[in-house]
């Protein structure tokens, strides 16, 4: 049988509800596999190394980026990096799955660009700008100097979402789940 090599592409700022939406696709038997990222910022506690993030320091960051073992990389907030790994993807191809990546918006058109018509990138949209805010901090994740910086990158980011192949609007949830679920199945039919 043919390995599947579609994936799917989930880009937003910060407290968009991305995560709130992979996890929603990931439960609704589409069957795709998380591609866990490397990451040099902080574990946050109800994190799992390895199920979450890598979570590895920056010097070994920089040695994974030496060794070509990122398919992409972005410094998405001063100090702190995130990368795809490339044996994610393969890994779950091997499985037979089809990876979804939870990346920022450089890096989820970037993959977008590489894989072409194989690759769906979807942009969760806030209502609004305040909305977000309020959803970032009711979330309780981050210290204030954290929601900050990714406060800062919010108006810039919102700014990509026409270049992704599907905008749905996150303000009633259930009908983002949908929306994001319709989308992802029209896709891999
Ligand atoms: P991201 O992964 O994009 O940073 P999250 O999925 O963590 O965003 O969502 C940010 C916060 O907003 C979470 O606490 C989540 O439960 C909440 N949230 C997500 N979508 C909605 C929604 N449609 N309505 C209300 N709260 C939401
Ligand atoms: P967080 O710190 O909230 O987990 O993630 C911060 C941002 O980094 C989010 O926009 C998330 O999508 C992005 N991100 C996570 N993994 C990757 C990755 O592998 N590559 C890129 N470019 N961004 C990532």
């Amino acid at each position: 049988m043919d390995q599947p090599q579609k994936m799917i592409i989930v880009s937003a700022p910060s407290g968009a509800g991305k995560t709130t939406i992979v996890r929603h696709l990931l439960d609704a038997h589409l069957n795709l596999e998380f591609s866990v990222s490397a990451t040099s910022r902080l574990i946050r506690p109800g994190e799992i190394d390895g199920r979450e993030y890598h979570f590895i320091t920056a010097d070994s960051f920089r040695q994974k980026i030496d060794e070509g073992k990122l398919l992409e990389w972005q410094e998405v907030y001063p100090g702190s990096y995130y990368g795809t790994l490339v044996s994610e993807v393969s890994r779950i191809h091997e499985n037979q799955h089809y990876p979804i990546f939870d990346v920022d918006v450089v890096g989820g058109l970037n993959i977008k660009k590489m894989y072409g018509d194989q690759a769906l990138a979807l942009f969760i949209q806030p209502p609004s700008y305040e909305i977000l805010e309020g959803r970032l901090r009711a979330r309780a994740t981050e210290n204030e100097a954290s929601i900050k910086k990714r406060l800062e990158k919010v108006r810039w980011e919102l700014e990509f979402a026409s270049k992704f192949d599907v905008i749905i609007i996150n303000d009633n949830l259930n009908t983002a789940f949908q929306d994001a679920e319709k989308a992802v199945r029209t896709f891999l039919k």
